[in-house]
């Protein structure tokens, strides 16, 4: 009885879930965007592993964020008083979790800072890498090509986000038919901040094994001042 109770429940979940998309809104991404995008799902480049450091990088700029606001606003941290990432893997979906308790991001948040491209660097970055000469591969390493780095691993990406001032909201994107935001149907089930959800290409199911992302984790996490937790399998 608690079995067929527990599948209901789930049915029910995701029937909330497929309703809500209906009502998404799609973006384009902005042209630059594209083209980042493009140069990076193709890309050759070996050294995918990156994409961990500017992910982690991302979730302790946000810790950031909420630690400052926190300063001249004593409730900002009440909605979640611990500021920490964890790093999940699930092995059997295929997928890797990043989440941190920073600042989080609205709705509009989310359209404008993960659907264009703030950084000078980049538009330097598209030119190298569209000439002939100086093409490299490399060149996502060197100039650092931030959240949409999660595409060299990932053919799909998701974000739930809850700030303090929104309610929480998904973005998901295939990287080819832009993205899209709707209205999480479960409420809030962060208090705060952002959960990134990567499913993995079949070429980067490395990065669901514990020595993998515990060895990576030490390596990108030298400078990071929250911990940085991983949950691992027990045997
Ligand atoms: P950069 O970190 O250099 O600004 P990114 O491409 O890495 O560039 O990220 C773009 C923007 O998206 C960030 O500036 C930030 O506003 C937002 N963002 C990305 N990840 C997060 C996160 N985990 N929490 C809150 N905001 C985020
Ligand atoms: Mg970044």
């Amino acid at each position: 009885l608690v079995f067929f109770f527990a599948v209901a429940v789930k049915a029910e979940g995701e029937a909330d879930m497929e309703k809500a998309k209906e009502t998404a809104e799609t973006h384009a991404f902005e042209t630059e965007v594209n083209r980042l995008m493009k140069l990076i799902i193709n890309s050759i480049y070996k050294n995918k592993e990156i994409f961990l450091r500017e992910l982690i990088s991302n979730g302790s700029d946000a810790l950031d964020k909420i630690r400052f606001l926190a300063l001249t606003d004593d409730k900002a941290l009440i909605t979640n008083p611990h500021l920490n990432i964890t790093i999940k893997a699930d092995k059997e979906n295929k997928k890797l979790v990043i989440t941190d308790t920073g600042i989080g991001m609205t709705k509009d948040n989310l359209i404008n800072n993960l659907g264009t491209i703030a950084k000078s660097g980049t538009s330097e970055f598209l030119k190298a890498m569209e000439d002939e000469e100086t093409a490299d591969s490399s060149l996502i390493g060197q100039f650092g090509v931030g959240f949409y780095s999660a595409f060299l691993v990932a053919d799909w990406v998701s974000v739930v986000s809850k700030h303090n001032d929104d309610d929480q909201y998904i973005w998901e994107s295939d990287a080819e038919n832009g993205f899209k935001v709707y209205k999480d149907p479960r409420g809030n089930t962060l208090g705060r901040g952002t959960e990134i959800t990567l499913s993995l290409r079949e070429d980067a199911l490395e990065y669901v094994e514990d020595d993998t992302l515990s060895g990576l984790i030490t390596k990108y996490s030298q400078f990071i001042n929250f911990p940085i937790y991983l949950w691992t399998t027990t045997t």
